[in-house]
């Protein structure tokens, strides 16, 4: 089903899912300013010209809600108070949407909630939320993104009606970054695992001095000075070092595997002969500590120790 058929007889609640970075929040975002439009176009376009357009724009429609993670509001930026800003959509988030719930539309059409992750809900959010889905006013609809449709609520899931969403090709998707101006389209491109507006952000990281210095120290382990190499990244936010290495370790594992390179095209013959003499089983081994250190990087409270035992077992898994 198409989402113009969609807008005909709109359910309650959509899920939009599919990876990161491809653009779900974005078709969300405009397919809610089109329902919310008082004159969209032929194409079902919203006319960005309406009052209703207008006050979307400016994030004050009185018929639409966007929930979201504290933290991603403020641009991962400290809250006010002082404290770190949440990861999650609280149930304090969920439950103020009561008034609005409650409340019939303004404009007398539809009202709207976009829900972005769905599953940054914690438990008790997710909770508060089927109760709204169970007994949906009428014009409301729910829309949740999501990047890990499986983390949701089976009891969600089944109330929502599915869109899986894909990325673009490749071929439109570089030429996309190109116009953005990404200087290197299809590098980039496929180091964000292709997901065009992941490419976005990482065209800024990928210039970044901190990521240029742990890749070339990483291709000589046998003269990767740990402890220099921590302090030098001890600024750097860890989830982010923690995701180079990872790329890193995956073209490292798929050199051995299949001799083919994902994330860091045209240096083949580097990494060719910086595996060629470290056991696959090492290999696999550094991937799965990677994924345990993604998790522990977010709540790290000394990232230059953090990174230092990192190094360690890197520098260890590669001269074995
Ligand atoms: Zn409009």
């Amino acid at each position: 089903m198409r989402l113009k058929e969609l807008r005909k007889r709109p359910p309650h609640a959509v899920l939009f899912k599919g990876a990161k970075g491809i653009g779900k929040f974005d078709l969300a975002m405009n397919f809610a300013q089109s329902l919310l439009c008082q004159q969209p176009g032929e194409s079902e376009l919203a006319c960005g010209k309406c009052r209703s357009c207008h006050w979307f724009e400016q994030e004050t429609h009185p018929d639409f809600r966007l929930l979201q993670p504290e933290a991603s509001s403020l641009n991962g930026g400290e809250s006010e108070s002082g404290k770190k800003p949440g990861k999650h959509i609280t149930v304090d988030q969920v439950r103020a949407l009561a008034d609005f719930v409650g409340m019939s539309a303004h404009q007398g059409g539809s009202r709207v909630v976009v829900i972005h992750p769905a599953e940054a809900m914690n438990a008790n959010a997710a909770n508060a939320l089927l109760k709204n889905l169970e007994e949906p006013p009428q014009g409301m609809l729910y829309i949740l993104v999501s990047h890990k449709p499986q983390q949701l609520l089976p009891t969600i899931r089944s109330r929502c009606q599915s869109f899986a969403l894909s990325a673009p090709d490749t071929a439109s998707a570089t030429l996309w970054l190109k116009e953005q101006g990404v200087k290197h389209p299809a590098n980039t491109l496929a180091a964000s695992g292709f997901a065009p507006l992941l490419a976005v952000q990482l065209d800024e990281q990928l210039g970044s001095e901190e990521r240029d210095k742990l890749l070339r120290a990483v291709r000589k382990p046998a003269s990767l000075d740990v402890f220099a190499l921590a302090e030098a990244l001890q600024k750097t936010e860890q989830v982010l070092v923690v995701q180079w290495l990872q790329q890193w370790s995956f073209d490292l594992n798929s050199m051995k595997l299949s001799g083919r390179l994902r994330y860091h095209p045209g240096e083949e013959d580097t990494i060719k002969m910086l595996v060629g003499p470290v056991a696959p089983l090492n290999l696999a081994r550094l991937q799965k500590l990677l994924l345990t250190a993604k998790r522990e990087a977010q709540h790290t409270l000394n990232p230059k120790l953090f990174f230092e035992s990192l190094l360690l077992v890197y520098r260890q898994l590669m001269l074995e």
